[in-house]
């Protein structure tokens, strides 16, 4: 969300709210780009709402109740009013210094993410998952079985679905002459989303670098923005002490941008991107295969907002003969994943869905793109029948075998 360490929320969260909220000048233009505000045209649900409230509760944090947070923790941290904002105020920042402030929500659900931030017991609760086949029976259990307050757990196991295997195949030695990237595997995303991992690894390889993988552990982005400020602290050591070698010329990519901006903002001593924008600009050499297909190609928040380089996804998927590459439409702004906030505000996230998934069906696609594991996740748990994957492993598995830089 911005380039401030995240380790100095732990001694003052407060510090800077009222100088960051006093930048915005309540113009308002940011209102009509705002996925919340949409939903109800309510001044609260809005960014100008939310800065006003920051401001007020960094300046009287007793003030702080379940009914006043409700609308920061709301928020989906998407980012478009920071994008549109003619004033730049760093709306993100307010966000994660007020989360920090009034602490996590109180329907967080906390011990689900505490195993999904962790590869080992993520990796072993999904195969007890499809050792017990939960596909078959999930449906009836999501029905009747669960109380209402396991939300989140149904939320989660809605999203567990068949997933293309891919068995890590290690990195080509390293080359003299060859450029050298790393690449940031992340934590359930190192499991979930590891066929993306392999296929940013191969068409890296086939556009001319080197790549060595990183240890997989969490980059702290959901606690960061969830306000959850010491776990978020020690995912930022962990990180660093995972990238302490690292020469400053190396650049970290990420196959997955929910990662991005916390990785920049722990990391500021490196470079760090999106590695489908890294492919875009530096795999124009590749060739690949023809495929007549339609693809809907979903642009993440992140994409937008933070990385800002959604169209190079585009230009990359280009490249295939015979491909028809259809931009999902942007609004509504956020498909109501947003990190945790589907977990804890699932009716909220199913509206939004709901939109992002018409403008799906109106493209007759034949497939659904989209690089965010938890974008992928929660539009395909919307729509089972539409195949849904990551653009890096349709383009890998397009690769000609003979693509040279
Ligand atoms: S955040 Fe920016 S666009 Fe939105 S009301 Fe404030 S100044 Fe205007
Ligand atoms: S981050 Fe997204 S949901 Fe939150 S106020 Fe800004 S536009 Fe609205």
């Amino acid at each position: 969300m911005s380039d401030h360490p995240g380790t100095d929320l732990k001694h003052d969260p407060t510090a800077g709210i009222a100088e960051l909220a006093d930048r915005c000048v309540m113009c308002g233009l940011c209102l009509p780009h705002c996925p919340t505000y949409a939903l109800d045209a309510s001044e609260a649900e809005s960014p100008r709402g939310r800065i006003r409230l920051a401001r007020a509760l960094a300046e009287d944090p007793p003030r702080i109740d379940t009914g006043l947070r409700l609308h920061l923790d709301s928020c989906l941290g998407c980012l478009q009013c920071e994008r549109v904002c003619p004033s730049q105020v760093q709306y993100g920042e307010i966000l994660v210094r007020t989360r920090a402030l009034i602490g996590p929500a109180p329907n967080r659900p906390t011990w689900l993410l505490g195993v999904l931030k962790r590869p080992l017991p993520a990796t072993l609760l999904l195969a007890a998952a499809r050792a017990l086949h939960l596909r078959t029976w999930l449906p009836s259990l999501l029905r009747t079985a669960l109380p209402k307050r396991t939300t989140a757990l149904q939320v989660a196991l809605a999203w567990l679905g068949p997933r293309p295997r891919a068995r890590a195949r290690p990195p080509e030695p390293r080359s003299e002459g060859r450029r050298h990237v790393a690449l940031f595997p992340g934590c359930i995303a190192s499991i979930e989303d590891a066929a993306a991992l392999q296929a940013a690894q191969d068409l890296l390889q086939a556009a001319g670098f080197s790549v060595q993988r990183l240890a997989a552990t969490c980059c702290g982005a959901l606690d960061l923005h969830d306000g959850a400020t010491a776990q978020a602290t020690r995912a930022a050591n962990r990180l660093q002490a995972a990238c302490r070698n690292l020469p400053a010329d190396t650049p970290v990519l990420t196959a997955t941008p929910g990662c991005l901006g916390t990785l920049r903002r722990q990391l500021p001593h490196l470079r760090i991107e999106d590695a489908t924008g890294y492919l875009a600009r530096h795999g124009t050499r590749l060739q690949f295969r023809a495929l007549g297909e339609r693809v809907a190609v979903h642009l993440p928040c992140t994409s937008r907002n933070v990385s800002r380089d959604s169209q190079d996804v585009l230009a990359l998927l280009r490249l295939v003969p015979g491909l028809s590459v259809l931009e999902v439409p942007e609004s509504p702004g956020c498909c109501g994943a947003a990190g945790s906030h589907a977990l804890q505000f699932p009716a909220q996230a199913r509206r939004l869905r709901a939109q992002v998934l018409r403008h799906v069906a109106d493209l007759a696609a034949d497939r659904l793109l989209s690089s965010n594991i938890g974008c992928r996740l929660h539009l395909s748990a919307g729509n089972r029948s539409l195949p849904t994957e990551h653009p890096l492993t349709l383009l890998a598995r397009q690769l000609e075998p003979r693509s040279a830089p």
